[in-house]
């Protein structure tokens, strides 16, 4: 840090009501530690907004100063050190207000999908939200959102109606389909570089329960299980969301006995209609090969972390994932070769998402998101812990690269770890141009991160 920022960080404390901290502080590690333990970002200052006004005032003195600009709700999607510059928490974002009426959740951008899930269902609403609840809303959203309904009403950013948001000038806009539609159009998507979110109004969907949770399978089934998988989800009607992951979980005594410190193969069910068929249609899956755990059930939306049951504590992750066009057999035993019992790999997730269904179809208002016409999305992570961490990268990166042959672009919220050029190959020339336009016009001098789009 310049000695004049550090001169300058008493004036920027003077206008901003939460906490400004910089690394010596007491309370900086806390603010910036995310969910990624991989990660540690270290930025000269970082800003405890307490409200709207807060994420503007540290905008607007942050682009004069010409510091670039990062936030931050709850580190789930930190991918590398950011040091430098300033950081804005928006932990402290906590509102949250339902409309029964109009179907719409209000939402702070310090708000975690749980928040979001236990206050629409009393009035038989339920989020777009993903595999777990801890994520952030706004952030998961801004990337697209794909979640446990999404082949029913496609991803989270098309059922946004406005944001409230803070340009790099330090101007606070509501922008919607009729306000400033062009920078509507590409933060919903584009999710880098055009602004800063401070509340975000979404559409509820009326759903308060559905049929589903996972079938586990030994990892030594996982060709056979997969192979049959992928015969099977492409006859699935679009009420039904369903992935596959090889799972090697770890010996945590939380865990249920037939999967502590197994690799596993587990699929995740998610179906909206009757239970009835819905136990019918997820049958031929279970006679493919020996069931060892079984949480399939009617259940309450509010549950949902049963589906994928995702890790709920911090954890170091290495990650980066791919979207396929099609997942032929060869596809399959690809996976298989790289991620499976015989191939050596330390790679603790590898999953295999089914997309299509309203996914594939154009939202009421169009959006960024990419990855709209893939068929599948990949998804790879590995914890770089133990003796084998220095590994991990490589192998993550294995597994999309044996899968190379079927690549169909990405999904903003799984890439992970990805280059520039991977990053910008996720959109078509032409939108990728639209969206550097777009940010280049609401942040000339790129503070947000914006010039991602251009090389
Ligand atoms: C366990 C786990 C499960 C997941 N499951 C799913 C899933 O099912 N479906 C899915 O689509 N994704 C999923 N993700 C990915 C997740 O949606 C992204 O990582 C998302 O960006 C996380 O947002 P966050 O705010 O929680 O994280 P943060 O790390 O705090 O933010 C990540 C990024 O989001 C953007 N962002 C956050 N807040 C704002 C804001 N106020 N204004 C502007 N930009 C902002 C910024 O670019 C920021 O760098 C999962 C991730 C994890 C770790």
């Amino acid at each position: 840090m310049t000695s004049t920022i550090t001169e300058t960080v008493a004036d920027l404390a003077r206008i901003i009501t939460g906490p400004v901290l910089t690394p010596d502080d007491p309370g900086y590690a806390d603010e910036v530690t995310g969910f990624n333990l991989a990660h540690s970002p270290r930025p000269d200052i970082v800003v405890g907004a307490a409200d709207a006004g807060d994420v503007a005032a540290a905008v607007a003195w942050a682009t004069a100063a010409g510091l670039p600009i990062a936030v931050q709700a709850t580190g789930h999607g930190l991918v590398a050190d950011v040091s430098g510059g300033l950081l804005i928490s928006t932990r402290r974002l906590q509102a949250l207000r339902i409309d029964p009426d109009a179907r719409t959740a209000t939402i702070g951008a310090g708000v975690r999908w749980r928040a979001v899930i236990d206050a629409a269902a009393p009035h038989g609403l339920a989020p777009l939200n993903g595999s777990s609840s801890s994520v952030g809303a706004v952030g998961y959203t801004l990337g697209g959102g794909l979640g446990l309904l999404a082949r029913r009403y496609g991803f989270a950013a098309d059922h946004v109606r406005a944001l409230t948001l803070v340009t790099a000038d330090g101007i606070v806009r509501t922008i919607d389909e009729q306000r400033e539609p062009d920078l509507f159009w590409a933060i919903r998507g584009g999710k880098v570089g055009f602004g800063i979110v401070t509340e975000m109004q979404i559409d509820l969907v009326p759903v308060t329960r559905f049929f589903g949770g996972g079938l586990f399978f030994s990892g030594a089934d996982a060709a056979p299980v997969l192979h049959a998988w992928r015969t099977w989800a492409s006859r699935l009607p679009e009420e039904v969301t369903t992935s596959v992951a090889l799972l090697r979980l770890p010996p945590d005594p939380q865990l249920p006995p037939p999967l502590a410190g197994q690799f596993v193969v587990h699929l995740r069910y998610t179906h909206l209609g009757d239970a009835a068929a819905a136990a019918e249609l997820l049958e031929p899956m279970r006679v493919v090969a020996p069931v060892v755990f079984d949480t399939v059930a009617e259940m309450p939306y509010p549950a949902c972390d049963a589906v994928h049951m995702d890790p709920p504590t911090p954890l170091p992750a290495f990650d980066h994932g791919i979207a396929l066009g099609a997942l032929p057999a060869a596809a399959v035993d690809a996976l298989v070769g790289c991620a499976g019992a015989e191939s050596g790999s330390a790679v603790t997730l590898t999953e295999v998402r089914l997309l299509g269904g309203r996914l594939a179809a154009a939202p009421a208002c169009p959006n960024a998101v990419a990855g709209r016409d893939a068929a599948f999305g990949v998804y790879v992570l590995g914890v770089p812990a133990g003796p084998a961490a220095g590994l991990i990268p490589a192998q993550v990166q294995a597994v999309a690269q044996a899968l190379q042959p079927w690549r169909s672009g990405a999904l903003p919220n799984f890439l992970g770890h990805a280059s520039a050029a991977e990053f910008r190959d996720q959109w078509t020339p032409a939108i990728r141009a639209r969206l550097a336009g777009i940010a280049a016009r609401f942040d000339p001098e790129g503070v947000l991160g914006g010039r991602v789009f251009t090389g």
